[in-house]
């Protein structure tokens, strides 16, 4: 763990070893963190944070451009790293650590730009000043599928706005969390600022997060049902709070699209990170008239995925992140035969030579899905297409908000009025249009609805750590 600029041992001097998820070998052990050390980062952060936020935000933004660079300079090591301990593919692994870095740098440039307002009053004798003041001590919880990115999105804000922060990190992910922080250590931030308390059993770290009264803010990235828990448990002491929760994105193709095209884009997108991202569409209505062009092209890019050990170059199929998950995927494949849905391709369990251990499930194809059906509702988190065909046009809009999830929706159109009535009507926080990425650490990131509250990255990023404090001067 790290705490107050130290790298330190567990109070209990407990550790928890950490797996490679494809193949079952212990990869490395970390510090099993109990309440005792949530309380003592919290300190440590309590303690830092006068001294950090007086610096000049050109003094927190030179920090922060120095972890961008050194998060460049070892991004292969670093990738490498995530593909051992997430099991995702080396080349998307890569990625992941561009778009982390670009986190660190975008908000190395924000810190500069916290302007503040003046407002004209209705009194001649009276000036309003509005500025922007850091909320205090942040407790941050990040995910174990996007292992470094997701830090880096609530981190660099944070620290940017003159935050201090105590992180924890997904318990199978805490090495990839290690190494961030050294990075942070190495470009020169100060003793107590960001502080890595790793654990085990994440319950009693969130109960002092949440109950802290030196804690101001809450950020967290999970499920939604983890995120509600906490929601309401931090309400006690009224703390800020942003929540990056779960997703079931709507994928909708018009008969005016290119089928093949749109196919494509489906397949990149649903079997991103093998499903487990909160962006990955979960249901792809598709229009009749297309309907066969679009299967035919999509179980072909399904047949050309090849699952095994991230490392390996040729693997576009990691593992799922446990045998719960893959229990999940299995039983809404399952549910959905048995209500007669059609398995085109996949279906099952892969038993990989050399991976037994690893919770492999072939990338699958399911059309005739019908809201009767567990996967119509609920967060798959794995490689499953589920394909609505659809015949008019007007129901989709009502089909697609359909859902208590608002995180991303996809659509597929030639009609440019067709798409903005769709950007406009969408339920969804993030809309991709003929575009299956719409994420940049330039871009607004969040959820309508359950989904969750406030958005990461873009302008309005910094702002999830920012206090708006209004003075009325009488001159
Ligand atoms: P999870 O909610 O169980 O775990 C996420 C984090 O919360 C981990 O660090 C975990 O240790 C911690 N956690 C779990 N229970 C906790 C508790 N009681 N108190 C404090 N911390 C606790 O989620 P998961 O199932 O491992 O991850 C997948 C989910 O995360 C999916 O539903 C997915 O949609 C969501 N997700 C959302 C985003 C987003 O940006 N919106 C990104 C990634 C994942």
């Amino acid at each position: 763990m790290y705490i107050n600029g130290q790298w330190q041992q567990a109070s209990s001097g407990k550790s928890f070893d950490v797996f490679n998820p494809a193949d079952g070998d212990r990869i490395g052990s970390v510090p099993d963190g109990g309440r005792e050390d949530a309380e003592r980062a919290i300190a440590a952060a309590s303690t830092a944070a006068p001294a950090w936020s007086a610096r000049t935000a050109y003094e927190r933004s030179a920090i922060l451009r120095r972890a961008w660079e050194l998060m460049l300079a070892r991004a292969d090591e670093l990738a490498r790293l995530m593909s051992t301990e997430q099991g995702k593919p080396v080349k998307a692994a890569r990625f992941e650590v561009q778009y982390a870095a670009d986190f660190l740098l975008w908000f190395a440039e924000e810190a500069k730009r916290l302007y503040g307002e003046t407002i004209p009053s209705a009194r001649a004798d009276q000036r309003f000043l509005v500025a922007h003041q850091p909320v205090g001590v942040v407790a941050a919880i990040t995910p174990w599928n996007y292992p470094v990115s997701m830090l880096t999105r609530k981190l660099a804000p944070a620290l940017a706005a003159g935050c201090t922060v105590v992180l924890k990190p997904a318990e199978s992910t805490p090495l990839c969390a290690r190494a961030v922080f050294e990075i942070l250590h190495e470009a020169g931030l100060p003793a107590g600022v960001a502080n890595l308390v790793t654990a085990a059993d994440p319950r009693p770290i969130g109960e002092v997060f949440t109950s802290h009264p030196a804690v101001r803010k809450i950020t967290f990235t999970g499920s939604t049902a983890v995120g509600k828990a906490l929601a309401r448990d931090a309400a006690a002491t009224m703390k800020r709070m942003s929540m990056e929760l779960g997703g079931h994105a709507p994928f909708i193709v018009f008969p005016d699209a290119d089928p093949e095209h749109a196919a494509k884009g489906a397949a990149g997108v649903k079997f991103l990170n093998t499903g487990q991202a909160c962006i990955s569409p979960n249901r792809m209505f598709v229009h009749r008239a297309i309907l066969d062009a679009f299967v035919h092209t999509l179980a072909q890019r399904i047949g050309k995925l090849r699952a095994g050990l991230g490392l390996d170059p040729d693997v576009a199929i990691g593992p799922l992140n446990n045998e719960a998950a893959l229990a999940k995927v299995a039983r809404q494949v399952e549910d959905a035969v048995a209500k007669g849905a059609q398995l085109v391709c996949g279906g099952e369990r892969l038993h990989l030579p050399g991976l037994e251990k690893g919770c492999f499930y072939a990338p699958t194809l399911l059309t005739g899905v019908t809201p009767d059906m567990q996967i119509y509702r609920e967060e798959t988190f794995g490689p499953v297409a589920a394909v609505i065909p659809f015949d008019d046009t007007d129901d989709i809009l009502a089909m697609a908000n359909d859902t208590d999830y608002g995180l991303a929706a996809y659509v597929y159109t030639r009609d440019i009025a067709r798409a903005f009535r769709m950007f406009e009507g969408l339920r969804f926080g993030i809309i991709g249009i003929n575009d299956i990425n719409p994420t940049s650490a330039a871009a607004p990131f969040g959820g309508m609805k359950e989904s969750g509250l406030g958005r990461e990255g873009a302008r309005e990023g910094i702002f999830e750590y920012l206090e708006t404090k209004l003075g009325g001067f009488a001159v």
